[in-house]
Parts: structure tokens; C-alpha cells; sequence
């Protein structure tokens, strides 16, 4: 079975009108997909579906072959990581804002994590490391940092899926190039579903789903969907 499977997923949000329609598409093991569309195509909901954050209203979604309505939600929690678009960080330091969500992580794994999205620079270039003070009054973050912190948390606890929504708001070229980097060092026996803002995540995916309207239009690799324009 593919690692994440959308079998004609319908939604709308309680109350209102549909936003997805017969949405069907699958991201094998170990592959990365590209969600692309205008604004309000349905690709944030999508992410949230697969977190069972909202339920399906029609079809299924389901993990290395299970509905994750079937799913108890610790089983789901630790199979995903989701990296929401505008990661929050909190004022404190950086060992507390990674282990929000995994407070028995130790040491050892926080460098870990940290190394793998170019954040090791923050431990080792202060007498703090791991205790520095980060967000507000301590060390300031970029939106990539953040960005790179909040991946950091969401891999801490091992899980082999990532969600990842992208921030829309402009990186300079270093920090792109960092986000960048560390999602090529996640990628790596992964399976990563992100919304794509950057033309570089969507060059590099393995696959890119465009969607409109809520319905999947086209699903390819760069090239081939190039080729069609
Ligand atoms: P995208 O990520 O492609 O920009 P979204 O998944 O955020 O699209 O939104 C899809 C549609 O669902 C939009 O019409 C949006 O207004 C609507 N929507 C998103 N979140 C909610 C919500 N919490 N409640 C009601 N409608 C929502
Ligand atoms: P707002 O009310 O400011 O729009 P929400 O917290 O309702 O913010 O989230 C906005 C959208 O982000 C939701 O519609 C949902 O698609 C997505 N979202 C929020 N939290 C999660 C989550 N834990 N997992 C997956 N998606 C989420």
C-alpha cells in the first residue's frame, strides 16, 4: 500500500460548503509530493485530513494501507509530523520549544534533530546551548529558523510521515537555501507531503498534485507538467 492514500476524498468544514471533491492521489514510501494550487484550493485541508484533524465527509484517507479513522489517535500521532505554515515559537529556550511535544527526548536526539535542519549553530555558538533563550528577548529567529525549529520538533519523536505546510512569507536566499537543505535531509527515508509555495520544492518532488476548487487538475513530475502548459 502507499504510505498516504486519498481515495475520492470529499470535505467541507462543519456548517459550510464543500472545499474538496473526489480527491484521489497517492504518495508512496519514501516519496515527496508537492501540493500546489491558488489560495483556498483545499491544500492546508488536505494536511488536515490526513492528521484526522477534520474527518472525511466522503471517501477515505488512509496510512500504509489503513483508514485513519481506524487509527487511535496515539498510533496516528506517532506515525506524523505536521509543520504548520506560521510555526509558533515560544519564548523560552530551545530545549523547551523542542519538547513541547515529545518531553521525554534526550539529549543526544535534540542534536540530532537540530543537525538535521542546519540549527546546531544555535547550541554550539552559545555557553547556553541547548538552555539558550529563544523568541522573545533571547535569540532572535528568522522566519526560516522557525520554520527549521518547528521540522525539528515535528521529527523528534521518529514518525515516518511529515506533513509540511511552507510559510508564504519571503526567506532571503540564505535561508532559503537552508529550508531547502533541510528538507532534502528529512526527505532522505521519509515520506514528506507539502504544501509548496517555493518553486524549489516543487522542482525537487518526486511528484506534484495541482489542485483548484477543491479537485485535483493534474498530477506529475516537473517535466511533465511543464510540458503541458
Ligand atoms: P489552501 O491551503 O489551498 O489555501 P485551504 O485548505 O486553507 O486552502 O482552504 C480551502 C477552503 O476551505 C477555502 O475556501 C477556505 O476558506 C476554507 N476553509 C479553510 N479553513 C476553514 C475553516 N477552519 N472553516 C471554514 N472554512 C475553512
Ligand atoms: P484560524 O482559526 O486562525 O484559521 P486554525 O487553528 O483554525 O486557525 O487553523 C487554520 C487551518 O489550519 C485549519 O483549517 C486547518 O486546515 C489547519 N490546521 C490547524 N491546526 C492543524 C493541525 N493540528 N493539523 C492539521 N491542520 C491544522
Amino acid at each position: 500500500a502507499p504510505m498516504i492514500e486519498f481515495d475520492r476524498v470529499g470535505f467541507g468544514y462543519p456548517g459550510g460548503a464543500s472545499v474538496l471533491h473526489e480527491v484521489s492521489f497517492a504518495v508512496p514510501a519514501g516519496t515527496r509530493t508537492a501540493l500546489v494550487g491558488p489560495s483556498g484550493a483545499g491544500k492546508s485541508t488536505l494536511l488536515a485530513l490526513v492528521e484526522r484533524f477534520y474527518e472525511v465527509s466522503d471517501g477515505a484517507v488512509r496510512l500504509d494501507g489503513t483508514d485513519v479513522r481506524d487509527l487511535p489517535r496515539d498510533a496516528l500521532r506517532a506515525r506524523l509530523g505536521y509543520v504548520e505554515q506560521e510555526a509558533p515559537v515560544l519564548a523560552g529556550t530551545l530545549r523547551e520549544n523542542l519538547l513541547i511535544t515529545t518531553p521525554d527526548a534526550s539529549d543526544d536526539r535534540l542534536h540530532e534533530v537540530l543537525d538535521e535542519v542546519n540549527l546546531a549553530h544555535l547550541v554550539e555558538r552559545t555557553p547556553q546551548g541547548l538552555d539558550v533563550q529563544v523568541g522573545e528577548g533571547g535569540v532572535l529567529l528568522s522566519g526560516g529558523e522557525r520554520q527549521r525549529l518547528a521540522i525539528a520538533r515535528a521529527l523528534l519523536a521518529g514518525p515516518p510521515v511529515l506533513l509540511l505546510d511552507e510559510p508564504t512569507s519571503n526567506l532571503d536566499s540564505r535561508n532559503e537555501v537552508a529550508l531547502r537543505r533541510a528538507i532534502d535531509a528529512v526527505a532522505v527515508r521519509r515520506t514528506l507531503l507539502i504544501v509548496a509555495h517555493r518553486l524549489a520544492t516543487v522542482v525537487d518532488a518526486d511528484q506534484i498534485v495541482v489542485l483548484d476548487g477543491g479537485r485535483v487538475v493534474a498530477v506529475g513530475t516537473h517535466t511533465e507538467l511543464s510540458a503541458t502548459d
